[in-house]
């Protein structure tokens, strides 16, 4: 196998899908202050929705956002593009931790779903929306023995599945790891960057007001108003969504349920048409391998593919930033994974490397939170399965602002916080533990004590 060191050294440290050369140009940061009926303090996904819907169903309605970096440029960019209806990081976990409202759950996100490819097409967001489905290879028995009891759970749910045997499952793309498969219909695959700026576009077309470079780093309210501070203006509010996700900031509060865990991502250079050919993948599905620590991959328009996940990194206080995004011993595992997934790809180059913050909570999905007499709403921590849950975590931080008693904000997923994770040093601790048993387990297919007692107190890690 050609060295994965050489081959991650001579790959780009940039994301591929904003280094195409059709990035917009960056809005100009608030100077001064002035009014707005909503701020939303962040420009991903969540940020974006939030403002479109509330202009949508109120033309009226004056919506400012206020963006740290460039809108798009937090994980709403860096992601694989999987979107997929479950609010809950899949149904399994929804049904661990929701069961008496599972049922709606899956109802609400399919709903979710549905609006959003709607909501894509209306506003001509050139996305490169792919009607797929989702499989998930088994790559050891370990594996297929789970995928035979999700299965049998599935099926005493009514949930659309397919169990596949090796064969079946070669058919699909070829890998010599491949020893059976769990498929689930009914996914999209887009283009994330594209997508955040499809939904900023349609925001400043229906009126919404964009600052980017503008890092909110204080909110005070007093009766009137609500002020979001940034470093050189402020804008006074009556209402005020905060969508910073894994940055979980500027409120104390999002940082006790949020923790920010790097995900790493390579892309490779285009297939030819033989290498295509090697593969198998005609259905171009997006892919998966069934452990507790797994890759996510699928191809793009031009043929590349996005292989990303396994090896997700926390750092001590819920660390960020430029040094945790290009970690070579990541980006090497994730290498030599790839080579051994598909070795008759040997000799194709990677071309970028790069990785991101996934918001992780200690149910795996997002909570929420309001502030100043449900006038501030906040939400995040969607874990790896964001794309399509951010527009529903908008639709529900906009009824908590407005006080409505709809069905999506009346649920227990959204009234009842997850356990919050410990301080430091207890923290990066309990991550670690988390981690090395997960690691344990896909290793012995045991699940040992420390995860049977995270499962009776309803906690769990993953990416
Ligand atoms: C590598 C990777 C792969 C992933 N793959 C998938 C996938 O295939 N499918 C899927 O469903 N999900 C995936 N996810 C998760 C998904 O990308 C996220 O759940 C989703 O993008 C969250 O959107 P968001 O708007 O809440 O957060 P973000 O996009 O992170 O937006 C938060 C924004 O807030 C801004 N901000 C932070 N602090 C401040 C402040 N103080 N003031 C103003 N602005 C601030 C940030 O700059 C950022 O732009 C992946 C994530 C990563 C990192």
């Amino acid at each position: 196998m050609t060295d994965p060191s050489a081959l991650v050294a001579a790959a780009k440290p940039a994301v591929f899908w904003t280094d195409r050369g059709d990035a917009p140009t960056p809005a100009a940061p608030l100077h001064g202050s002035s009014s707005a009926d909503l701020c939303i303090v962040g420009g991903g996904f969540t940020g974006l929705w939030a403002a479109l819907q509330a202009l949508d169903d109120n033309p009226g309605r004056r919506v400012v956002v206020l963006e740290a970096a460039v809108c798009g440029s937090g994980a709403s960019s860096r992601n694989g593009g999987f979107c997929d209806p479950s609010l809950t990081h899949g149904f399994l976990n929804g049904l661990m931790h929701w069961p008496d409202e599972i049922h709606t759950l899956e109802r609400l996100g399919r709903q979710n779903f549905n609006d959003m490819l709607e909501s894509i097409e209306r506003f001509a967001i050139q996305a490169d929306v792919q009607r797929v489905d989702e499989v998930s290879f088994a790559t050891s028995e370990t594996q297929l023995q789970r995928q035979r009891e999700e299965a049998e759970t599935l099926s005493a749910h009514g949930v659309e599945h397919t169990l596949l045997d090796q064969v079946a499952a070669q058919a699909i793309a070829r890998s010599p790891t491949y020893l059976g498969a769990l498929t689930s219909p009914g996914i999209a695959l887009v283009d994330p960057a594209r997508l955040a700026w499809g939904l900023r576009r349609a925001v400043q077309s229906l009126g919404g007001v964009i600052y980017d470079q503008s890092r909110v780093t204080q909110i005070d309210a007093d009766e009137e108003r609500i002020r979001v501070g940034t470093e050189h203006g402020a804008i006074h509010a009556q209402r005020v969504i905060v969508a910073t996700n894994a940055w979980a900031e500027p409120l104390r509060q999002m940082r006790r349920y949020i923790v920010p865990v790097y995900d790493h991502v390579l892309m490779t250079e285009p297939l030819s048409a033989e290498q295509m050919a090697d593969v198998g993948w005609s259905g171009r599905e997006g892919l998966a391998d069934a452990g507790n620590q797994f890759h996510y991959y699928r191809l793009t328009a031009d043929d590349r593919i996005l292989w990303g996940g396994y090896d997700a990194n926390y750092h001590w206080n819920n660390g960020m930033g430029a040094e945790c995004e290009q970690r070579t011993e990541s980006h090497e595992l994730l290498a030599r994974h790839f080579f051994e997934t598909f070795p008759q790809l040997e000799g194709l180059r990677f071309s970028h490397r790069w990785a991101g913050p996934i918001g992780t909570t200690s149910k795996f999905a997002a909570t929420f939170g309001t502030m100043h007499g449900e006038r501030l709403a906040w939400v995040g921590g969607y874990t790896g399965l964001g794309v399509a849950a951010s527009r529903f975590g908008a639709g529900v931080a906009l009824d908590l602002i407005d006080g409505l008693a709809t069905e999506r904000s009346m649920i227990e997923m959204v009234r009842r916080r997850p356990m919050p994770f410990p301080p430091e040093p207890l923290r990066s601790l309990a991550i670690r533990t988390t981690r090395s048993a997960l690691a344990k387990q896909d290793e012995t297919g045991k699940t040992g004590p420390w995860l049977k007692l995270l499962d009776r107190i309803g906690v769990g890690f993953d990416s």
